[in-house]
């Protein structure tokens, strides 16, 4: 540990918190000292998590109060949920992974943006004018990014494209910059996502929901059935986004789009709750 924090001196260190169980361990565990401390903790707010997510960074902001915890920046600079609502209107174009079909019945998924536009680029652009103060388009020092990847979805690791940046990676034990150069972290104990859980128990933290925009589609039929049981006023709001973005003639699509890749308006479908994979991944920022 003392090695690394040697190593780390000088350079700036975030967290990309993504409010889900592997983002927020690594925020508690910086916090607690059982990694080298970060500087700040980022959040960027798409504009519509479940209730529980907010529910979760409203304790989380008590937690961080009352223990000293490093400091949550919540970027809300950007509304993806607004933007969608609001595309046939002349909002902001926003391309999330949703769905659609050709003429001859083939189902496709559109261009996935969102992540790009709406989580990464409101935490770079936190480094660069609140940690930094420098002014657009300079170029930022170089800083590490902690991401919460877990080793049961090591894939999702990924190079970052700006050339300041070192993503790292606590619980797979790696760090990568932007020339693709991977170096061991010697300061962690590689997790997979059950063994960071156990770690929430025995701290005595309440495990946080699962994250992510209550309208990504992404979501396996079985956390759409959940969502519409458990959490109405979400599935409402995802209904909504399904919705307003049928028509997305004005952003060059020309066929309705739905949430869901069966293709029928989400409000009308039955979920089969036996399927519980993903249709997507998010490059390591969302859902973590
Ligand atoms: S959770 Fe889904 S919709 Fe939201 S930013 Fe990530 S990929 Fe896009």
């Amino acid at each position: 540990m003392e090695h690394v924090k040697k190593e780390m001196v000088g350079m700036v260190t975030v967290i990309s918190l993504g409010l889900g169980i592997q983002s927020t361990a690594l925020y508690y565990m910086a916090s607690m000292n059982e990694m080298p401390k970060a500087t700040v903790a980022i959040f960027s707010d798409t504009g519509r998590e479940s209730r529980a997510t907010y529910d979760y960074l409203n304790y989380l902001q008590n937690w961080q109060q009352q223990n000293k915890g490093i400091k949550i920046a919540v970027c809300t600079e950007k509304n993806l949920y607004h933007d969608l609502l609001y595309s046939g209107q002349g909002s902001r174009f926003a391309s999330i992974p949703a769905f659609t079909k050709n003429e001859n019945g083939k189902v496709g998924m559109l261009k996935r943006q969102c992540t790009g536009d709406y989580k990464i680029k409101s935490v770079d652009n936190y480094i660069r004018d609140e940690i930094y103060g420098l002014p657009k388009g300079a170029r930022r020092p170089v800083t590490n990014v902690c991401i919460g990847i877990t080793l049961d979805e090591a894939e999702r690791m990924s190079i970052p494209r700006e050339r300041w940046k070192v993503n790292v990676y606590p619980f797979l034990g790696m760090k990568v910059d932007s020339y693709g150069n991977v170096e061991r972290i010697p300061w962690t104990v590689p997790m997979d996502r059950a063994a960071v859980i156990k770690w929430y128990h025995q701290k005595g933290l309440p495990v946080p929901p699962k994250s992510s925009c209550v309208f990504c589609p992404y979501q396996s039929d079985h956390t759409w059935a959940m969502r519409k049981a458990q959490a109405p006023e979400d599935f409402a709001d995802a209904v909504s986004v399904d919705e307003a973005i049928r028509n997305s003639t004005r952003q060059g699509v020309h066929n309705p789009v739905y949430l869901h890749r069966s293709c029928i308006p989400l409000s009308e479908v039955q979920f089969d709750q036996s399927q519980k994979v993903e249709w997507g991944e998010c490059s390591g920022t969302c859902h973590t």
